[in-house]
């Protein structure tokens, strides 16, 4: 038994979405696309699950988070795929794969054949098991990467209120189920082993700010240490967490978020694999010129900064989906992908971004007692990252925009003191700028025109946030 189409995405998460309805854009025709997906509906925008479907009043539920209204495009409903002629393989996990012989081989006993495959598998949670600690089976331990687990969640949420929960890591699952589990009226102790929390992006400082804001919300943190078991009651239920020093925490509920592996076991021996991910070039082709890799399976060139990378936000895997099908349907007006990383989140009414390499030195800038702050990081002489809390769209532009350019900074003492400003002002568009005057990082600013064009663009910045963030809580963002 088989069936046989030309394009066949394996996976039916962010990318599939994002990939299928840039098909469609191209003139794919009725018929020649499928998507295969364990997950028994059309693909949705992840991170809702970890906001909006959790929030104890008018939750998010599907259909309103289908790929792709994250990225303000069209909702791309069971009935867009089949008004497109794209065959949905829902409920669907595909077991092995023979890349020599274009097949897939699902649990069912079909095979699918294909002429082109992107493989957009993403990543599994990873679980306690494989550090060593049993019970992840128990019915009141829960973990976050599909929609069955955010029901499971909800379901306990609801179970648990006024009681304890436990969230094992401080990455941003369990820094974002940690305030869902606040605003469910529920008592949150997070424990990890770093230092602070968002340890791979976070600077002590900036770090210490979301603490302090979580501890104002009656989070307690437990930190440097670990999980090393469980206490289970007769009923199969964990009763209380025990951490490596010894101590127990009382928990009616425990959530994970102790980090993710990619999807690549299909294709070991059969893909060349780099970073934990499928190593594919600018055009996001593999090493079999049949097969492109997507998302956060992914292992692509980032050229900004002359390395393969993976990463695991919803941008890169909208953008490397789009790009991928452009190689494919258009591969002689297709170049190669340049992406500059961005990831977010948004806990409580916090919400910051981050833009390109959190590489070589830390130079803060803001208000840390007040709302809006961030951090520039410069490496080898140059602004390599930027992050921000609080800022209006038109500053998440700016540093977005900045971080792009990679100017030089020869004062970095300089970029402290300009903060913001810098970013604003290297983006504006002087009448008639010399070479001299846009290179240096405190140049910029030295021209009273360039801190006028800086000052009139905050004006106008503050303005259009005033009535996006007016219009924004109108609707729904993901
Ligand atoms: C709760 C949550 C919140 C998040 N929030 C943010 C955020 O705020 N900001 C941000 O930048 N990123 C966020 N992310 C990360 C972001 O969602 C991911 O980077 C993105 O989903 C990756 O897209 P993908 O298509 O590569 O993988 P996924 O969206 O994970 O999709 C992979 C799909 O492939 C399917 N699959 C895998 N193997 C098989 C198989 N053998 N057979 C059939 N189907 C298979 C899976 O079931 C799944 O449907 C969040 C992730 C989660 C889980």
């Amino acid at each position: 038994m088989g069936r046989a189409f030309v394009y066949v995405i394996l996976g039916g998460g962010v990318a599939a979405g994002y990939a299928a309805l840039e098909f469609r854009k191209r003139g794919v025709s009725h018929g020649e696309l499928c998507i295969i997906s364990e997950e028994p509906v059309p693909p949705y925008e992840r991170p809702a699950l970890s906001k909006g479907y959790l929030l104890p009043e008018d939750p998010a539920r599907l259909p309103s988070f289908h790929t792709c209204v994250g990225a303000h495009e069209e909702r791309l409903t069971p009935k867009w795929y089949k008004e497109h002629g794209i065959e949905l393989v829902l409920g669907t996990q595909v077991k092995s794969a023979d890349i020599r012989r274009k097949t897939l081989l699902t649990a069912a006993g079909e095979t699918i054949s294909y002429k082109i495959l992107i493989i957009a598998t993403g990543a599994r949670a990873l679980k306690l098991e494989e550090f060593g600690v049993k019970g992840s089976d128990a019915e009141n331990v829960c973990y976050l990467r599909d929609l069955s687990d955010a029901n499971t969640l909800v379901d306990l949420m609801k179970s648990c209120s006024g009681g304890n929960a436990v969230v094992i890591g401080g990455g941003y699952i369990g820094m974002e189920c940690a305030a869902s589990l606040v605003i469910n009226k529920i008592s949150v102790a997070m424990v990890f082993p770093e230092a602070h929390c968002m340890a791979r992006l976070f600077t002590p400082k900036i770090a210490n700010y979301y603490e302090d804001y979580y501890k104002s919300k009656g989070v307690k943190f437990i930190k440097g240490t670990v999980l090393s078991s469980f206490e289970i009651d007769p009923s199969g239920k964990v009763t209380a967490v025990i951490l490596r020093d010894g101590s127990r925490l009382p928990a009616d509920m425990v959530v994970v978020g102790i980090g993710i592996r990619p999807n690549t076991s299909l294709f070991e021996g059969q893909l060349t694999l780099e970073k934990g991910g499928i190593k594919v070039n600018g055009k996001l082709q593999s090493s079999n010129s049949s097969v492109y890799a997507v998302g956060d399976v992914a292992a692509f060139p980032v050229k900004l900064f002359g390395e393969i990378r993976r990463l695991e936000h919803v941008d890169s895997a909208r953008k490397s989906a789009r790009h991928a099908v452009a190689a494919i349907m258009e591969p002689d007006k297709t170049g190669e992908f340049d992406y500059l990383p961005f990831f977010y989140s948004r806990v409580f009414t916090l919400s910051w971004q981050f833009y390109g390499d959190s590489a070589g030195e830390v130079i803060h800038f803001g208000d840390f007692s007040g709302s809006t702050f961030g951090a520039y990081w410069v490496n080898k002489g140059h602004l390599v990252g930027s992050f921000l809390e609080g800022g209006t769209k038109d500053e998440y532009d700016a540093v977005a925009k900045a971080t792009r350019l990679k100017p030089a900074i020869e004062d970095v003492a300089a970029l402290e003191r300009q903060g913001l400003g810098f970013a604003l002002a290297i983006i504006q568009k002087p009448p008639e700028p010399t070479v001299t005057e846009v290179q240096g990082s405190d140049l910029v600013l030295k021209k009273p025109l360039y801190a006028w064009h800086a000052t009139a663009g905050v004006l106008v910045a503050a303005s259009v946030a005033a009535f996006a963030y007016w219009y924004g809580r109108r609707r729904r963002r993901w």
